[in-house]
């Protein structure tokens, strides 16, 4: 069951994660300081496209996960890491999307708070990424850390 479950958390935080990446993308296409679009400085771009490469990469886990589970190949450990990486990776992406909204980041009005206080939700619940890294340790090592 909490393969399964850990499974779902893994494209949520995906979910969350695109999001919040199409939140900032469009809020630095019209906000404007020092004279141009904040979408207009290099390392505004460089942000984004770091954003965007996390997110293809969380996207290739989940991908990975469905045709797993269709060949009935679909194991703890694999769950364990997707869980792990993805809402690791959302986190970073969301809390950069804040951050480029500036004041209004903290603001319920641009839901990229939303999506922060969401994934401080799923980063716990199935087991924290803690937990899920000890499973996949476990299973690379054969050597239980944790209990
Ligand atoms: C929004 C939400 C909804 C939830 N819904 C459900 C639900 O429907 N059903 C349900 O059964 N539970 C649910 N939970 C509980 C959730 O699964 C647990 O909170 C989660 O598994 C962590 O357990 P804990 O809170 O007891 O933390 P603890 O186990 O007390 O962990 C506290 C900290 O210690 C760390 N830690 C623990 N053990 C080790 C170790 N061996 N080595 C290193 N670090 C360790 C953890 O990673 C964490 O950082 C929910 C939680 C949340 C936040």
């Amino acid at each position: 069951m909490l393969a399964g479950t850990r499974n779902t958390v893994a494209w949520s935080a995906l979910g969350h994660a695109v999001a919040a990446y199409d939140a900032a993308r469009t809020y630095c296409g019209q906000r404007v300081q020092f004279g141009k679009p904040l979408v207009g400085f290099q390392i505004v771009q460089e942000r984004l496209v770091k954003m965007l490469a996390e997110i293809c990469g969380m996207q290739l886990y989940c991908l990975r996960l469905g045709r797993l589970i269709e060949e009935g190949r679909f194991s703890d450990t694999i769950a364990a890491l997707a869980k792990m990486n993805n809402t690791s990776k959302a986190r970073e992406v969301i809390l950069a999307a804040r951050d480029l909204l500036g004041g209004n980041g903290i603001l319920l009005d641009f839901h990229v708070m939303r999506h922060l206080a969401d994934m401080e939700a799923i980063h716990t619940y199935e087991g924290t990424e803690t937990i899920q890294t000890l499973i996949v340790g476990r299973d690379i090592t054969g050597v239980a850390a944790f209990a």
